[in-house]
């Protein structure tokens, strides 16, 4: 696969999932492994106009990797899901550009910091450890990535709450924005 040209249009993890290749190509096909070193995309495409095509669970799936990146870097755009939550929803054309302008700059300010995985890129992760293992249960079928990174951060959220390593409020702030964009219904 090294040497490859192709071109990253995300349609399920949409805020910021066209920066930073190697997650992206796990999250879309499920086999990281096998997929091996491939090349940057040589286009990335994200159109908010595009975003209204999607199914709305299709799109809430992607909310919650926008809500990844307000949990591990950027409280403003966390702020966003408290504030701006019935706009967000109803795919308001400056929230949503919003969402996806913050998004990708915070990813591409990690993924360029760590370009050679040295270790910083790890907070991507936030959610996907269990979220991938979900979604390999459940035979990549039942939940979209997004929903299963949902439950990740659910659970993560609850894990850091366990060892002491997050306090309630802050545990209870960032598994709100989960259980009111409705993932529990959702991913039923
Ligand atoms: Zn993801």
């Amino acid at each position: 696969m090294r040497g490859l040209t192709w071109c990253r249009f995300p349609p399920q993890s949409w805020p910021s999932g066209c920066i930073g290749w190697r997650q992206n190509w796990s999250e879309s096909l499920g086999w990281e492994e096998s997929a091996g070193d491939v090349s940057h995309p040589r286009i990335v495409l994200i159109d908010p106009e595009v975003l209204h095509t999607l199914s709305e669970r299709a799109y809430r799936a992607g909310l919650y990797e926008a809500l990844k990146c307000g949990i591990i870097g950027d409280f403003d755009l966390f702020l966003r899901f408290e504030q701006k939550r019935s706009q967000i929803l109803k795919r308001d054309p400056v929230e949503v550009e919003g969402l996806i302008a913050q998004s990708v700059k915070l990813k591409a300010e990690i993924v360029s910091a760590d370009e050679q995985e040295g270790g910083l890129r790890r907070v991507l992760n936030l959610g996907h450890t269990i979220g991938h293992a979900l979604e390999a249960e459940t035979g990549y079928r039942s939940l979209l990535h997004g929903e299963a990174v949902a439950w990740g951060l659910i659970a993560a959220t609850n894990i850091a709450l366990t060892v002491g390593r997050t306090d309630s409020v802050t545990a209870g702030a960032s598994r709100m924005p989960c259980s009111a964009s409705a993932v529990c219904r959702s991913s039923r």
